[in-house]
């Protein structure tokens, strides 16, 4: 039978093969086993290159803003996270959908490669490997099974759309979302807002002390796509280039505010962050406060729709002053 890296080779040789693509994005496997990045494969023979394996976590569809002029159509592999990218980049009109061939791959979840590695102190790890809900660990003292709900990314923890959202093509037979998703969505966001006020700020404070103003965030992120982000403008200048808490505090309420109500909550820029930062409770604030001031929405599932703070209706609770 063939298996999940086999499918996504086949798919990818056989649309280069017919020209209906010029570039093929997914992941491949390079130096270590705990990453699988970004792959851009222009020749069918490279689509051998292809994995599908616990860490083919990465967003391929943010690359497509540096790539889409130089190819006439790229093939793009969407889990669901990443398919939610494609309509936020289609909605903030950053891309043309008859540019992208969209190949949908249903996702089982993602592992914590820090998780395995606490599994085994001190073992050398060579190779994870993944079958059906188990997870086969090749150690320098023998083969380790365990279970794959365990050792989920805590983003995949909290994954309501693990099958994509949009394609043209489906790998394999979508999968169910895990059980109990929509209770553990906010339940970080209400251990924040239980806090008092002053406590609530000095625990950001704490947060945002740690920030490195490194930008990965931010460059993960699909939601963040402005043209010229206004981080990297010289003049004029928002913030500072020196360690400053301020101008840190000032970089970190305008990210989250310019994600707000656009955010699809693949979670990458909190998986990133070097400094375990906890910007999903920021972004699902916001999404929970959007939800109950002008009712539910999730960004990401439907190009043609307009976010909540894209639009003004008359009976928004806030005022429109026309005078
Ligand atoms: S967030 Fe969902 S779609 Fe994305 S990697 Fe995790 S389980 Fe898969
Ligand atoms: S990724 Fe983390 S450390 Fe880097 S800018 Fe963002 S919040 Fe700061
Ligand atoms: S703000 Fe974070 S969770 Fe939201 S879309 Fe961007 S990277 Fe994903």
């Amino acid at each position: 039978m063939m298996g999940q890296s086999e499918k996504l080779q086949k798919i990818a040789a056989e649309a280069l093969e017919q020209g209906q693509v010029t570039m093929v994005l997914g992941w491949c496997k390079k130096d270590f086993w705990w990453q699988a990045p970004v792959a851009f494969i222009t020749d069918p023979a490279s689509a051998a290159r292809l994995v599908w394996d616990p860490f083919t976590v990465y967003n391929p569809v943010k690359y497509l803003l540096d790539n889409h002029h130089c190819h006439e159509k790229i093939g793009v592999f969407v889990k669901g996270c990443d398919s939610r990218a494609v309509n936020r980049l289609l909605q903030d009109r950053r891309l043309e959908r008859e540019k992208v061939v969209l190949f949908g791959v249903p996702c089982d979840g993602k592992t914590d490669a820090a998780k395995i590695k606490a599994a085994f102190p001190g073992r050398k790890i060579s190779a994870v490997s993944r079958v059906d809900e188990k997870l086969l660990v090749d150690t320098d003292s023998g083969t380790e099974t365990l279970p794959a709900a365990g050792y989920l990314l805590d983003k995949c923890q909290t994954c309501r759309h693990p099958n994509p959202v949009v394609y043209d093509v489906l790998a394999w037979e979508k999968v169910e979302p895990r059980p109990g998703v929509d209770d553990a969505r906010f339940v970080r966001v209400a251990a924040v807002e239980q806090k008092e006020l002053e406590e609530r700020y000095a625990y950001w404070l704490r947060q945002f002390d740690r920030c490195l103003r490194c930008f990965a965030c931010r460059n993960v992120c699909a939601a963040c796509n402005c043209r010229t982000c206004i981080f990297d403008q010289a003049e004029p200048r928002w913030i500072g280039k020196a360690s400053d808490l301020a101008d840190t505090l000032n970089y970190q309420i305008i990210r989250a505010f310019h994600v707000a109500g656009r955010c699809f909550e693949c979670g990458e820029c909190e998986r990133v962050c070097p400094a375990d930062i906890p910007l999903q409770e920021l972004n699902r604030k916001l999404i929970k406060d959007i939800n109950e001031y002008f009712g539910e929405y999730e960004a990401g599932l439907d190009p043609n729709d307009k976010p909540p703070l894209g639009t003004y209706r008359g009976e928004d609770p806030a005022g429109f002053d026309e005078s």
